[in-house]
């Protein structure tokens, strides 16, 4: 995108906001996969799961899709394995829950994923728009999926 300052050179203008609608934009289609995988791998049902690190059964719709490691760096922002259905609750004090989350990821990947997803807290990698729109596009798609199947392919599964 090219426009003209007022010295009437041209510049090209910063993709940072689009990149950062992008990026909330595959969040948003990312987050709601996670809630209704966890629904159906956990419970078997389209609306109803169980948290991640309280088990306590909540409605996809008002919980969270909580991480893992905590902030939203681009390396782990739409990681499957590092993201699970959890209630505001946990979600909000992810510090005191931190180690019940490590131990469930454990018995769902086992110790090699949860050194990788520790790992990811480190990595600078940043994403284009570009990239954020296919995962946008991608994960849009695997929720439709799920959403008229119900079924999580294999790829997508873990042990509960
Ligand atoms: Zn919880």
């Amino acid at each position: 995108m090219m426009s003209v300052t007022r010295y009437g050179r041209k510049m090209r203008k910063t993709p940072k906001n689009e990149r950062a609608r992008a990026k909330d934009r595959a969040w948003q289609w990312f987050s709601k996969w996670v809630r209704l995988r966890d629904c159906l791998l956990t419970m078997r049902d389209m609306e109803f799961g169980k948290c991640v690190t309280c088990g306590r059964v909540v409605h996809g719709g008002e919980a969270d899709a909580g991480h893992f490691v905590a902030g939203r760096r681009d390396a782990y922002l739409l990681d499957p394995r590092g993201c699970h259905l959890q209630c505001k609750r946990c979600n909000q004090h992810m510090d005191g829950y931190f180690v019940e989350y490590e131990e469930v990821l454990m018995r769902r990947y086992g110790p090699a994923v949860v050194a990788e997803l520790k790992e990811l807290r480190h990595n600078p990698l940043k994403k284009s728009a570009e990239d954020w729109r296919e995962l946008a596009e991608l994960f849009r798609i695997k929720y439709n999926n799920l959403k008229e199947t119900g079924h999580v392919p294999m790829e997508d599964r873990y042990d509960v």
